[in-house]
């Protein structure tokens, strides 16, 4: 079995509430298959868009099962046996119409991989033609600057009104990176609300919990999830457990629950940029 198709017959599982899963963890987690290639980047189309998904983590990525609360530690472990759940840093890029959309920009460490994974789709950072922002996290805004240089020179930056008002009013010891950010991007950076007409037929959605103006977003069939799970092996079958770093557990537990309903009822791709490897899964073909 692909890596893929497991994805998509776990989530199956964890949507058709079967929780058999857990007792079957041997038979649908095999460690192997999480460990096949070192993928960086991969890709998928629809329609007249070409989705690709894009890596930033460096090492290996997993989320340690004690951040995650809301149900006895024990279930969490079986879920995640390895101590920690498979996860990724990713961002996405859609190229439609001529046009280069990056979706977050990973976290701009010394060892991330979104710049030379650009370079090997023949993309160079002025490429960029839009920027689109989930929130304000530092594994999310953290590559759009280089020192104190803004390093999608061309881009036109899109982040949500709510997000940006709540950053920006934080304490300065909280929002420090955010604030040099956006001062940087000042003249290219557009605030928008969910209804608001963007670029390229782009859906923004409300996905607030996570931070104060998490969003999402919705580009032909595919849904951006941005950071809606950060655990999918234990969040898939238990939407209603949280990452620590989920702000507002009960809104954050609310739209998980429903964008992955939303995701199944409409037989949508979901992107997520905390998902494992490659990032991106389809209940399409089950
Ligand atoms: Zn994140």
């Amino acid at each position: 079995m692909k890596r893929r198709e497991w994805i998509g017959c776990m989530t199956a599982l964890a949507f058709s509430g079967l929780s058999a899963y857990a007792n079957k963890k041997e038979e649908f987690l095999p460690k192997e298959l999480f460990q096949e290639e070192e993928k960086q980047t991969e890709s998928w189309t629809q329609g007249s868009a070409k989705f690709f998904w894009i890596r930033d983590n460096a090492e290996e990525k997993r989320m340690p099962n004690q951040l995650f609360t809301g149900t006895d530690q024990k279930i969490i472990n079986q879920l995640s046996p390895e101590g920690g759940a498979l996860a990724s840093i990713s961002c996405f890029l859609v190229q439609i119409n001529g046009k280069n959309i990056l979706f977050d920009t990973g976290n701009g460490k010394a060892d991330s991989r979104l710049l030379p994974n650009l370079a090997s789709l023949q993309i160079k950072p002025e490429d960029i033609h839009y920027l689109f922002i989930t929130h304000f996290h530092g594994d999310h805004i953290g590559g759009m600057l280089s020192g104190d240089k803004v390093v999608f020179s061309q881009a036109e930056v899109y982040v949500p009104q709510k997000e940006y008002d709540a950053w920006t009013q934080m304490p300065a010891d909280k929002n420090g990176q955010v604030v040099k950010t956006m001062k940087a991007y000042e003249k290219k950076l557009h605030k928008f609300s969910e209804g608001d007409t963007l670029p390229e037929g782009i859906i923004a959605k409300n996905a607030y919990g996570h931070t104060p103006g998490h969003t999402i977003y919705q580009l032909n069939e595919t849904l951006i999830v941005g950071d809606l799970l950060h655990g999918a092996q234990i969040q898939l079958p238990h939407p209603e457990i949280c990452a620590s770093f989920d702000m507002d557990k009960t809104l954050a537990i609310q739209c998980r629950k429903q964008y992955l309903q939303y995701v199944k009822d409409k037989h949508l791709m979901m992107a997520g940029m905390h998902l494992p490897a490659p990032g991106f899964m389809s209940w399409k073909k089950i």
